[in-house]
């Protein structure tokens, strides 16, 4: 059984309010930098946002339990996150 781990951290680097959260599993490694502006996001929106990101990206099915656990982005929360990578 694969599995995929995820972390998350302040960026400060970026700016403030930033955060960085990775997922990360045994086909691919997905790093999302967020930045919600006025609003502060909580490790478990930012989990979200990254957990719907890698799945489509990497296109693996590693992070099934960890979206169990978190449920899916709101609306607002993919509005603050906007994709690193452009689809042509
Ligand atoms: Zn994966
Ligand atoms: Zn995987």
């Amino acid at each position: 059984m694969s599995r995929a781990t995820l972390t998350g951290r302040a960026a400060p680097e970026l700016g403030p309010g930033w955060r960085c959260v990775v997922v990360d599993c045994p086909h691919a490694t997905t790093t999302v930098h967020l930045n919600a502006g006025p609003v502060q996001l909580t490790d478990t929106d930012a989990a979200r946002v990254a957990l719907a990101r890698h799945d489509p990206a990497e296109g693996c099915a590693c992070t099934r339990e960890l979206r169990a656990h978190y449920g899916q982005p709101t609306l607002s929360e993919r509005a603050a996150a906007p994709p690193r990578r452009r689809r042509r």
